[in-house]
C-alpha cells in the first residue's frame, strides 16, 4: 500500500501510514474511546493506560465523546510512569462537533479540545459530520430544528488555518460521501488527509474506497466490528455465520477476522474495547493473513449500513433523508 511502512515506535510493530501533505505517520490500527453508554472518566483513563501498555499508539476521541479529558490525563500518566517518553510517540485524533462547524468557531473549538487534552497539537483534526447545528448548543442527539447546512468553504478554510498554525498536523473529515469529498476537493488548498467512516465486512464502502485511493485520502474504519452494544451499532457483524466459519477454520476470533480483513484492504482501523483481553487480542492481527478464498467470500457478503446516520436527518433540512446525507451511497 502506498505510504505504508513498518512502525518504529510501537512495541507490537503496528504498521503505519504516511499521511499526505503533513508526512505524519499514523498507526493503521488505532484505539477508539467512544463508549456507549458512556462509562465515566476514571474507567476511560484506566482503559487508555492499559491500551498504551499493550502497544496502542493511535487514539481517537472527539469533543462529543467526553473522552478528551481522560485521554489527556492518561497521556500525562503514561509519560510519568515511563510507558512512553513523550507525547510525540502518540497519534491523537479529535473531531469538530456540528455546533462548532462554523468558520469563526473552528479555531476556538480546536483550542478547547487541546486544553481538554492538555496538548499543544493534535495529529489529526476531523470535521465530525458534514452538517452544522446551532452554535453554542452541545447536545446529542441534535434537535431536528437546530440543524443547519454547513458552509463547507468557510469551515474547511478554518480547518486549513488550524493546520497552518501548527495546532494540528493534519486535517480531514468524517462521514463524508464521495460527492461531499469532491465538493471539498474542488476548493481545498490542503486536501483532507483522512475520511473516517463506518466500514466492516457488512458495509465495505467499495465506491468510497476507490474514490479515496484515487485522491490520496486515507479511508479509516469506525465500527470495524459493527459496534456491538452501542446505540449506533449492532451485533450483525460479530454474529455473521460466514465470518464465524472462517474464524473457526483459522483458529481466530470473529473480531480478528474483521480487523485483519480491514487491514488487508489498505485502510486505517479504529477499534474500541475497554476489556484488557479483547484489547490485546484485537492487536494480534499482523503476523498471519487471510487466504484469497476467504477474502473473496468476505467481499461477496451482502451489503448494508449498520450506522444509518438517522440522527442527522431532519424534516427542516439540510438532509431530509438518509439518501441525501450519504448522496445515494446506501
Ligand atoms: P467497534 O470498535 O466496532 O465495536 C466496539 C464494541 O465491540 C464495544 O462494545 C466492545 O465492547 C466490543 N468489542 C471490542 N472488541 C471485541 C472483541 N474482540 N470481541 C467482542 N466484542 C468486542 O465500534 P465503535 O466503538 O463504534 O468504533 C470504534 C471507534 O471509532 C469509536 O470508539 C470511536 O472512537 C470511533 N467512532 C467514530 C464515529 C464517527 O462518526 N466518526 C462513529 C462511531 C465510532 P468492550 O469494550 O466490552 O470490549
Amino acid at each position: 500500500m502506498d505510504g505504508c511502512l513498518e512502525a518504529s515506535l510501537s512495541p507490537l510493530c503496528i504498521p503505519q501510514y504516511v499521511l499526505g501533505c503533513s508526512g505524519r505517520r499514523m498507526p493503521l490500527l488505532g484505539f477508539g474511546t467512544a463508549a456507549s453508554p458512556p462509562v465515566g472518566s476514571q474507567l476511560t483513563k484506566t482503559a487508555i493506560l492499559q491500551a498504551i501498555e499493550l502497544g496502542y499508539r493511535h487514539f481517537d476521541t472527539a469533543s462529543l465523546y467526553g473522552t478528551e479529558q481522560p485521554l489527556g490525563e492518561a497521556i500525562l500518566e503514561a509519560i510519568a510512569v515511563g510507558l512512553i517518553k513523550s507525547r510525540d510517540e502518540l497519534f491523537i485524533t479529535s473531531k469538530l462537533w456540528c455546533s462548532d462547524a462554523h468558520g469563526e468557531l473552528v479555531l476556538p473549538a480546536l483550542q478547547r479540545s487541546l486544553k481538554n487534552l492538555r496538548l499543544e497539537y493534535l495529529d489529526l483534526y476531523l470535521i465530525h459530520w458534514p452538517v452544522s447545528s446551532k452554535p453554542g448548543i452541545y447536545e446529542f442527539p441534535i434537535k431536528r430544528e437546530d440543524f443547519l447546512a454547513m458552509d463547507f468553504k468557510a469551515v474547511w478554510k478554518a480547518m486549513e488555518d488550524c493546520q497552518r498554525l501548527g495546532l494540528t498536523k493534519s486535517i480531514g473529515v468524517s462521514n463524508f460521501s464521495c460527492k461531499k469529498l469532491g465538493d471539498i476537493l474542488a476548493f481545498a488548498k490542503i486536501p483532507p488527509a483522512v475520511n473516517q467512516v463506518e466500514l466492516n465486512p457488512l458495509w465495505q464502502q467499495k465506491k468510497l474506497r476507490e474514490f479515496c485511493k484515487a485522491n490520496g485520502i486515507l479511508l479509516t474504519a469506525y465500527a470495524p466490528l459493527g459496534a456491538q452494544g452501542t446505540i449506533w451499532g449492532s451485533n450483525r457483524v460479530l454474529e455473521c455465520e460466514l465470518l464465524k466459519e472462517i474464524a473457526k477454520q483459522k483458529g481466530k476470533t470473529v473480531a480478528q477476522i474483521c480487523l485483519r480483513w480491514a487491514y488487508e484492504q489498505g485502510i486505517g482501523i479504529l477499534v474500541k474495547s475497554f476489556n484488557k483481553d479483547r484489547m490485546k487480542s484485537n492487536l494480534e492481527i499482523f503476523n498471519w493473513s487471510l487466504s484469497q478464498e476467504d477474502v473473496k467470500k468476505i467481499n461477496d457478503i451482502p451489503q448494508s449500513r449498520l450506522c444509518s446516520g438517522q440522527d442527522y436527518i431532519s424534516k427542516y433540512g439540510p438532509f431530509n433523508t438518509t439518501q441525501e446525507l450519504w448522496d445515494g451511497e446506501i
